[in-house]
């Protein structure tokens, strides 16, 4: 350790914190941040602190299936030890390919669409078939569907970037399909397309009236339907037991184009199960309008982001939603969760409910069980390697089991009997 009489060199409280395995110009920055702050001795912490803060597992024991402090859906995580692919290559004829020529046309398959293309995330979806399709041209939405959804994402303002212009119709509560027609023949209209925005996050409840995707699609422009969720098929047909009751009447991919919509937009990683990205599905000709635009070379995913989609399509094709960590867990009977939560020795057994959280079927809840603990102990066990987040409600820490994974379940017992030996 350094001499404290007088104040170490940055380099030499570096190199004392080798041990944390830290890249040494990381550690020399905590070090010059410890000396400037007067307190060398805390460096240890710091670095501790710099490497905890490192992108890591962690069991989520919260209950939220997609929670979005946690990267909402739970992936695999790719092996890190440097491989090529085949990301733009066609292996045919060896020449140039797409690495839209996966994913996308798997998931097409999937739902029922012609075409699909993948960009970052749905509200690059929607920002790109605005551009694409509605640039400088006027956007029908009823003004109860201009939500905002996820931090920011406000749907009157990614149409203003997108170069639209923004028609509302019809009242927050209440829209008729005369409110569409009217904006769609009014003289000088120039209308490139109608939208219909899921309300993801939230209910509107009582006196209320909205219109569906088959009736939009008389109107004459193409209905673009943002859903969101990714939920493929309403039929659930890669689930043994069927929809789950809880699912209620989400809109799914499937259905709305069936319905008469020209294109869906919806995100990876919500119901979907899979990683960060968006999917504009539908129409030949319009997705290859998207497909073209310039923005969509801004917004393509990445080889990693490609592969573990593909994954996941794999998984609705081949109707093994188990394959899917969002759908096994959130399809797993109380019953087991139950058996485990008394296998884990520690804490009372509890009854509890597990929700989808990530902006996506809002007041629906899953019944779960857990194990619970007198006590708010969820610092304590954020601290853990790796780290456990759990719930906190009335003073009382639940562990929800639905959303941890059963390898954890022995790491979770050990968290918590070593709280035990700690009261809050
Ligand atoms: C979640 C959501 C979005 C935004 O999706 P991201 O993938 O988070 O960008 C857009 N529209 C709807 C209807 C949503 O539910």
């Amino acid at each position: 350790m350094p001499d404290t009489a007088r104040p170490p060199s940055v380099d030499a409280l570096a190199r004392s914190l080798a041990g944390t395995g830290l890249p040494h110009p990381v550690l020399v920055e905590v070090a010059r941040e410890a000396i400037a702050e007067g307190d060398p001795m805390s460096a240890p912490a710091r670095a501790e602190a710099a490497g905890r803060a490192l992108l890591q597992p962690v069991i989520n024991a919260t209950g939220v299936l997609l929670h979005t402090n946690l990267g909402r859906a739970p992936i695999a995580v790719a092996s890190p030890g440097g491989r090529y692919s085949n990301l733009e290559l066609d292996l045919g004829d060896g020449r140039r390919g797409s690495r839209q020529d996966r994913a996308g046309p798997l998931l097409a398959r999937a739902c029922g669409a012609e075409r699909a293309l993948v960009v970052n995330n749905c509200a690059a979806a929607v920002v790109l078939v605005l551009a694409a399709l509605a640039g400088g041209r006027d956007v029908v939405v009823s003004r109860g569907e201009l939500v905002e959804i996820g931090g920011g994402f406000r749907i009157p303002e990614v149409l203003a970037q997108s170069g639209a212009r923004l028609v509302e119709v019809g009242t927050t509560n209440r829209t008729r399909l005369g409110d569409y027609a009217g904006a769609v023949q009014a003289p000088g209209a120039d209308v490139g397309l109608v939208l219909k925005v899921h309300a993801s996050n939230y209910r509107i409840t009582g006196f209320t009236e909205d219109v569906g995707v088959a009736a939009l699609a008389g109107l004459g422009p193409p209905v673009v339907a943002d859903i969101g969720s990714g939920l493929l098929d309403a039929a659930t047909p890669w689930l043994p037991g069927g929809p789950p009751s809880w699912l209620g009447d989400e809109p799914a991919a499937r259905q709305t184009l069936a319905a008469g919509a020209d294109l869906v937009t919806f995100s990876g990683d919500k119901l979907l199960g899979g990683p960060q990205a968006g999917v504009i599905a539908g129409r030949a000709e319009l997705v290859a309008a998207c497909t073209s635009h310039p923005l969509a070379r801004a917004l393509r995913p990445g080889g990693l982001v490609l592969g573990a989609l593909q994954d996941v399509a794999l998984a609705y094709l081949r109707r093994e939603g188990a394959a899917i960590g969002f759908w096994r867990m959130a399809t797993l009977p109380v019953a087991a969760l139950e058996t485990r939560a008394r296998a884990l020795g520690v804490g009372r057994p509890v009854a509890c409910a597990s929700v989808t959280g990530g902006g996506t079927l809002p007041g629906v809840e899953i019944p779960s069980a857990g194990v619970a603990v007198d006590g708010d102990h969820s610092a304590a066990l954020r601290a853990r390697t790796p780290p456990v987040v759990a719930r906190v409600v009335d003073g009382v820490t639940v562990c929800d089991l639905r959303t941890v994974d059963p390898p954890d379940d022995a790491g979770l017992a050990r968290a918590l009997s070593e709280l035990a030996a700690t009261p809050a």
